[in-house]
């Protein structure tokens, strides 16, 4: 299988300012490092480098109105000309959002033109994109998303193209509510998110017991300082049994640095090792489970510039199976990488009796 990741410099432009978490030297840091050491994973990783807007891109409407209402559309066209604010946490300008719109009718693009029919072979059959604005909804945005790029391809895959069964695999720090109402009713689609207890954090969405029409939807909130081990016994307990429960054609995975124990934002605690084990199994696991081992990564969260393009680098290298490289360290003291907490084995035995049924053994 060929590992392409698509960049482009216009994605930078996605930026809230001066003081605000999600900016563009996120993108250029991740850029700057990945060029310098491209000679280590040119093997592993084709990089393809756009200019969104130079693409023969898709009607942005078109686009948009897959996974938004008209009224939202408008709504967030007006606010960005008066530069007013969707939430607090997301003020919109012209910029903001030609860059959010340019994103999805690039990623309608890329999709449609490289990623194939569930039947058909393949350019790729992994594909990392900038992306995951989970948070947006059908008629809502905020969180720093203005536009639901996740909904969107998976929408693509399930409306566009063939697809029957498609997995969203949500392993951001947060919750991807915006995702899970948009695919609320839709049983093609299956969202598991795992991420930290929402009772106290960002977005007060992605309880156990909040699980869509169709039980397609798994929440997997985990307490605070949650560990590599914690994680990896989720993956183990939890999201393997569905995947196999489930029978993908292809993962959409989504989620970039933030679960990292030293992001600000977030009180997770992930190292740079548990990101690239946890998605080296990730790519293990569609390798044995979806035909092709189709994936469709999405990286884009992270707000401590220190470690994101370090753990970008990880996400990207577990799933393209490139090497580990010992150069990529953290420093997380309070945080034991091998501890398994209690409250963790709580949460994975109400996952199994919520979804009881995804849990029989074959
Ligand atoms: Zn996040």
């Amino acid at each position: 299988m060929v590992w392409a990741l698509f960049t482009s410099t216009q994605a930078a432009d996605y930026d809230f300012g001066k003081g605000h978490p999600f900016r563009g030297d996120r993108i250029t840091s991740f850029l700057k490092l990945f060029e310098s050491l491209y000679p280590r994973y040119k093997p592993y990783i084709e990089h393809r480098q756009v200019v969104m807007s130079e693409l023969p891109l898709p009607k942005a409407d078109d686009i948009l109105k897959m996974v938004h209402s008209e009224e939202y559309i408008q709504k967030v066209r007006e606010l960005a000309q008066k530069r007013q604010s969707l939430t607090l946490d997301t003020p919109l300008s012209p910029t903001i959002v030609q860059t959010a719109t340019l994103a999805l009718q690039a990623d309608a693009y890329i999709i449609q033109t490289y990623f194939p029919q569930p039947n058909e072979d393949a350019t790729y059959d992994g594909l990392t994109l900038f992306g995951g604005f989970h948070h947006a909804s059908y008629d809502q945005g905020g969180g720093f998303c203005v536009f639901n790029d996740v909904a969107l391809i998976a929408k693509i895959l399930t409306q566009q193209m063939s697809y029957k069964r498609v997995l969203i695999l949500d392993l951001d720090a947060h919750a991807g509510d915006g995702t899970e109402k948009i695919f609320w009713n839709d049983p093609h689609v299956m969202v598991i998110s795992v991420h930290q207890n929402p009772i106290n954090f960002y977005p007060g969405f992605g309880f156990v017991d909040q699980m869509g029409a169709h039980k397609n939807i798994v929440n997997v909130p985990l307490d605070p300082y949650a560990s590599d081990r914690d994680w990896l016994t989720v993956f183990e307990e939890i999201i393997i049994p569905i995947v196999q429960y489930f029978k993908p054609e292809v993962i959409i995975r989504n989620g970039g640095s933030d679960p990292h124990c030293q992001d600000p934002l977030t009180d997770m605690g992930l190292t740079i090792r548990g990101f690239y084990e946890l998605h080296q199994k990730v790519r293990d696991l569609a390798d044995k489970v979806v035909k092709h081992g189709r994936i469709i990564d999405l990286i884009g969260s992270g707000y401590n510039i220190g470690v994101l393009a370090k753990t970008w680098l990880a996400i990207l290298s577990g799933m393209a199976k490139a090497p580990f490289f010992s150069d990529f360290s953290d420093s997380c003291p309070h945080i034991n990488p091998d501890k398994l907490h209690p409250r963790t084995i709580d949460v994975i035995s109400q996952v199994k009796k919520t979804h009881s049924e995804k849990f029989i053994e074959a």
